[in-house]
């Protein structure tokens, strides 16, 4: 199939720098090739927003920035240095922190042990980042003695989210924080992760959810069959017949 790319928009002169670029970038299981030479850009200050039907690529990209695989061809490039091969405990000290899908927390450790986890490349865990996420998600901090595998879906997402805060991440990624969670945790959590952004922090999105985070993101990638094949400021993304019909379905409004 060829892939339909618009063409990208003039970059302005004062354009924000790319903190992330991948470039031609290939990632396989074996005989099985999940992603097919993409390049995608994320620049200073943004949310970009990677959207994508099941088994689109979008983990498995994620998954390749943070070094937890190894592309087969291309690159990824952070703050304009190479960084594929290197291993994910390297990433999260250069500055990229994982919420992986499904959260994966710690189900026997409590939230601030988990917490704590996070903030392993630190040789003592720094207060002003515990208190960072505390402030950003009061749940925690009211329950940080209780086992992260009593906590509900929502509450596992945001100490998955504030996990990685605590490895102080310039830019963090983001595997379907709306995964199985209801209407309005969706919206705390996406509230939540404006909020992150506004106080400094660049955000990769990956979401299936395409509704909630084209509200979300400046820009918009759309991944199928692990090649993109649509890229556009996220209004764009919106309101192109395409998308809707594809990813927005009766959610669109
Ligand atoms: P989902 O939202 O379902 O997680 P996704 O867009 O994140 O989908 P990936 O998980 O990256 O997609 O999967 C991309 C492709 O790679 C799929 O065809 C998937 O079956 C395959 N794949 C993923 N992980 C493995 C693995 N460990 N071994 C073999 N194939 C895999």
């Amino acid at each position: 199939m060829t892939a339909e790319v618009p063409m990208a928009a003039p970059v302005p002169a004062n354009a924000p720098a790319p903190v992330l670029e991948l470039r031609g970038l290939h990632v396989a299981y074996g005989a099985i090739e999940a992603v097919k030479g993409i390049d995608l850009v994320v620049n200073e200050g943004e949310v970009v927003t990677l959207l994508g039907a099941n088994g689109a690529g979008k983990t498995t990209t994620l998954q390749a920035i943070s070094g937890l695989l190894r592309p087969r061809q291309g690159e990824v490039r952070f703050r304009d240095q190479r960084i594929d091969g290197i291993p994910p405990h390297e990433v999260v000290s250069l500055g990229i922190g994982h919420s992986p899908e499904g959260r994966r927390v710690f189900p026997l450790m409590s939230i601030l042990e988990n917490l704590q986890m996070g903030a392993y490349r630190f040789r003592r865990v720094p207060k002003e980042d515990l208190d960072r996420v505390f402030g950003l998600f009061p749940v925690l901090a009211q329950r940080r003695s209780q086992e992260a595998g009593t906590l509900s879906g929502g509450e596992q997402q945001m100490l998955a989210i504030g996990r990685a805060l605590m490895g102080r991440p310039s830019l963090l990624l983001l595997d379907e924080p709306s995964m199985g969670l209801a209407p309005l945790i969706v919206a705390q959590i996406f509230d939540i992760i404006r909020e992150i952004n506004t106080q400094g922090t660049t955000v990769l999105l990956v979401e299936q959810n395409a509704a909630q985070a084209l509200k979300l993101a400046t820009r918009g990638y759309v991944l199928e069959t692990g090649s993109i094949v649509m890229s556009a400021p996220a209004p764009e993304l919106l309101s192109n017949p395409r998308v809707r019909a594809a990813y927005l379905g009766e959610a669109a409004d």
